[in-house]
């Protein structure tokens, strides 16, 4: 049932008015957005959230202008979460937001182990990320099959889920899906009510189930990667290369919401962790904090497994131009699994032709049926076994 209390929940008091509205960043990144056409105030907002970010993800750094170029990276990525008009990255040689990406990006990665000559693998995997989160900021996701695609990926198992949604080099590959998988469910664990204001389709308890009569899997979740982070924190802080990768783990799962003037988090009431309001909805329409809502094109019939809603579609332009620049746009392999995202899906399941929120309370992406989503709880409470097996080192005395 939808909630329609506009008040917080809680008995703190609200104060919207902060002692000062300054932004505070380094005085290199003040001429940055300068030509975006962002207003001044949203462009001191972004800039102040990209270094506030940054500095809790990576408190310590041995190179200046690669972290600057962290935060600027981490610009393009919160302005796409709100406006993708801004950063279309299927068009080619384009500034983005005023900034030279393909600069920016071998000052990030130049030099690293992820950046060899013919491999700029984490590059294609920040490019990857700033055209899906575009996509899923856009008016364009009603017809997009790109984003139909993605949708239906994401759904498909836990496993694609994690995978789909970050990776490194420093790591071993199930090293790695185990230390995505932490820091995502902390993270998405925190983030549950304001992700589903937003509508979002990215938070592993819209498949997993997280509230209601599944409040339990939520918290049981977060518990478990809880204990896995600071049992690897134990057995690995002394070694300098985990230790930034537990730090970056530790902060995103949690102190960020509570830090950040993003999520506003004591002044509005600890909003972040409590169940969303009709007016916290509306304030992420507008884009209150920098949020997104992603709205449900009206009229929009839901279809079950077994529809072709994007088989069916028309041919799509965009989709076929990022296709044919997988090289520089998708990381590796994520072409085949958009062209099979429609194969072999739960007939039960909901899929439909576009994406969003269509009422109070729910996320935007694929609706799993029971079978589906007690698939996704017995991935979840199967984290134990995984982190074992990837990092046996935890276990020994
Ligand atoms: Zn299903």
């Amino acid at each position: 049932m939808a909630n329609t209390n506009n008040t917080p929940q809680n008995d703190l008091v609200v104060d919207h008015k902060t002692p000062k509205e300054t932004r505070y960043y380094p005085s290199e990144l003040k001429n940055d957005l300068k030509d975006s056409g962002l207003a001044p105030r949203v462009i001191e907002e972004t800039l102040a959230c990209a270094w506030e970010y940054t500095r809790c993800i990576i408190p310590e750094f041995t190179n200046w202008g690669r972290y600057l170029a962290f935060v600027r990276a981490t610009v393009i990525c919160i302005v796409v979460e709100f406006d993708e008009t801004l950063v279309d990255m299927s068009v080619e040689d384009r500034l983005v937001l005023g900034y030279d990406v393909d600069a920016v990006l071998d000052t990030l990665f130049g030099g690293t182990r992820a950046n060899g000559p013919s491999n700029d693998a984490m590059s294609r995997e920040l490019r990857c990320f700033y055209l899906m989160t575009g996509d899923k900021a856009s008016s364009r996701r009603d017809i997009s099959q790109l984003f139909s695609r993605y949708v239906s990926a994401l759904a498909s198992s836990p496993r694609a889920w994690f995978r789909l949604r970050d990776t490194d080099a420093l790591f071993t590959e199930p090293q790695l899906e185990l230390l995505v998988e932490v820091g995502e469910t902390l993270y998405d664990a925190v983030a549950f009510h304001k992700h589903r204001a937003e509508g979002e389709v990215c938070n592993t308890f819209a498949d997993a189930g997280g509230s209601g009569p599944d409040k339990e899997v939520r918290s049981r979740a977060f518990a478990r990667c809880r204990e896995v982070l600071w049992a690897m924190d134990a057995k690995m802080a002394r070694s300098p290369a985990h230790r930034h990768a537990l730090n970056f783990l530790r902060s995103f799962g949690g102190p960020v919401h509570i830090m950040m003037r993003r999520y506003r988090f004591v002044e509005d009431g600890m909003i972040v962790g409590r169940s969303e309001t009709e007016d916290v909805v509306s304030k992420a329409r507008q884009h209150d904090k920098l949020w997104n809502r992603v709205d449900a094109k009206k009229g929009d019939t839901a279809r079950d497994g077994s529809g072709t809603d994007v088989d069916n579609k028309e041919p799509d332009l965009h989709y076929e131009r990022v296709m044919e620049q997988g090289n520089r746009l998708l990381f590796s392999g994520f072409v085949d699994v958009l062209e099979k995202a429609t194969h072999d899906r739960c007939e039960t399941c909901v899929y439909r032709s576009s994406y969003g929120a269509e009422f109070m309370e729910e996320f935007g992406g694929v609706k799993l049926c029971l079978k589906c989503r007690q698939q996704w709880k017995t991935y979840l409470e199967g984290l134990g076994d995984r982190a074992v097996a990837a990092f046996p080192e935890i276990t020994s005395q």
